[in-house]
């Protein structure tokens, strides 16, 4: 037997046992994948891309078909025990973690069934990027994409899954034609708006707590081939917002996000990003985009429609080669209500310096009109227009005086943001109740 691997349970210990039980262990259910305790696989487990919070499981159960799924999960109801599904792991604060339970992990389940040109059906490990190349390969696309592609398919329907073509699509978890769902009791259901769509509604931006999607049927729609995107800076952050505002109702383009900027001199600068999606011969109208939207400082650039959804890629394979990814990263999601928006960007960067920002932190801002979002468990500010409102940042390692400091902050923020009416995103259930716990 391969080292950590295990065979058995002993319901009186709690533990799982390798080839050697003893008389009165249980065995497990007949698995494709392995059910592990080896040391390298607890590690994984423990840690997400985070880096903040980081909780040891039982065992990790490397699931290779859906058949795992379920049989992990009735063995684990029958002993009561855990189960927390993990993909590819990159929650911030210990979303796919399991204190003493199992993680069940799902990157093995990636296959794509079937594509046609309105949908594509996919197991739920699968990663956005690889459901894209498949989609645009048959010229369609998933209406809304996350900003990075190597996010997992179940993982961001777990959560929502908000990008630039929000304003127009709504969430990742708005655009699910149907799923195949694995309930705590082993069982597998379909479900659809139609079909059980109580659970439908419970599992989309349900952090796993109501079921395992191992399948999933996504809509596509048509797919461009070139992407323009303009980059306008404001200096100030009311008529910045005005624009964002008013474009997210408006809908002139296909896609819009903004960025807030710590430029050289310490003064907050903002970046309307927005881009319209393209198929030549036909053009964007530079003219009649930019209408109204006039400033100082406009960068215009012409990139593939892949390479647009893409467009991180770079930077994160130089931020792995050079160390930050593997870094902690307290990163704070915010929906922030449209009325207290202007006060709580301008309170929460007021504490933010270059040294709080870090050489690689990003702030995120953008609007989504709420009658876009429509899945039951994201939870809303109730203002018409929502501000998405992301500090990203990156603590350098071994430094918990830096790393504590960001919390706090991060903290006070989110403090801010509910008395305002305005949730966290990306906070499950789970985590809910615990604030991180201060290095
Ligand atoms: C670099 C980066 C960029 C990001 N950009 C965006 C963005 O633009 N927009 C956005 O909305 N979010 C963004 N996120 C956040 C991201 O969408 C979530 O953290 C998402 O959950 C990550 O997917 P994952 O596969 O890593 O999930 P994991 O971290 O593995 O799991 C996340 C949650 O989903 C549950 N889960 C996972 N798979 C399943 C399943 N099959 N069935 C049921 N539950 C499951 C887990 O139990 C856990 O609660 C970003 C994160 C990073 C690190």
């Amino acid at each position: 037997m391969p080292d950590g691997i295990v065979t058995h349970f002993d319901p009186e210990q709690r533990s799982f046992l390798d080839g050697h039980p003893r008389p009165d262990a249980v065995p497990l259910p007949q698995l494709e994948g392995v059910l592990s305790t080896s040391e390298a696989d607890l590690a994984w487990a423990a840690e997400d891309f985070g880096r903040v919070v980081r909780h040891r499981p039982m065992a990790v159960m490397h699931a290779a078909s859906r058949h795992d799924v379920a049989a992990i999960q009735r063995f684990a109801r029958a002993h009561n025990l855990t189960v927390v599904p993990r993909a590819q792991g990159h929650s911030t604060n210990g979303q796919a973690q399991a204190p003493g339970g199992i993680v069940l992990d799902l990157n093995q389940l990636e296959t794509i069934h079937h594509i046609a040109d309105d949908r594509i059906v996919v197991d739920a490990g699968a990663t956005w990027s690889k459901v894209v190349t498949a989609a645009l390969a048959r010229g369609a696309t998933p209406p809304v994409l996350t900003d990075y592609l190597e996010l997992s398919v179940g993982g961001t329907l777990s959560v929502g899954g908000l990008g630039g073509a929000s304003h127009q699509h709504g969430a990742q978890t708005d655009n699910v034609l149907e799923l195949e769902v694995v309930t705590s009791d082993g069982t597998l259901h379909k479900c659809s708006p139609t079909v059980d769509p109580d659970l439908f509604d419970a599992v989309r931006g349900g952090y796993g707590e109501h079921g395992v999607i191992v399948q999933a049927t996504l809509r596509l729609i048509p797919a461009p081939t070139h992407t323009r995107t303009y980059r306008l800076r404001y200096r100030r952050l009311t008529d910045f917002l005005a624009m964002q505002r008013s474009l997210a109702v408006e809908q002139r383009f296909d896609y819009l996000e903004g960025q807030a900027k710590l430029e050289d001199d310490g003064n907050w600068t903002f970046v309307l990003e927005v881009a319209h999606f393209f198929t030549p011969p036909a053009q964007p109208d530079d003219t009649l985009l930019l209408a109204g939207l006039a400033t100082a400082e406009i960068e215009v650039s012409d990139t593939t429609y892949w390479d647009f959804l893409n467009r991180i890629a770079d930077d994160v394979a130089l931020l792995r080669r050079i160390g930050p990814w593997q870094d902690p990263h307290p990163w704070n999601n915010l929906l922030v209500p449209d009325n207290a928006v202007e006060e709580i960007v301008t309170e929460t960067l007021s504490e933010v310096d270059h040294e709080a920002l870090g050489d690689t932190g990003l702030v995120l801002l953008y609007p989504i009109p709420r009658v876009r979002l429509r899945t039951p468990q994201l939870a809303l500010p109730a203002t018409p227009v929502i501000f998405l409102l992301a500090v990203l940042r990156t603590a350098p390692p071994n430094s918990p005086d830096i790393l504590n400091r960001m919390i706090e902050h991060n903290l006070r923020a989110q403090a801010l943001v509910t008395a305002s009416g305005g949730t966290v995103y990306l906070r499950s259930p789970r985590t809910a109740g615990t604030t991180p716990t201060l290095l």
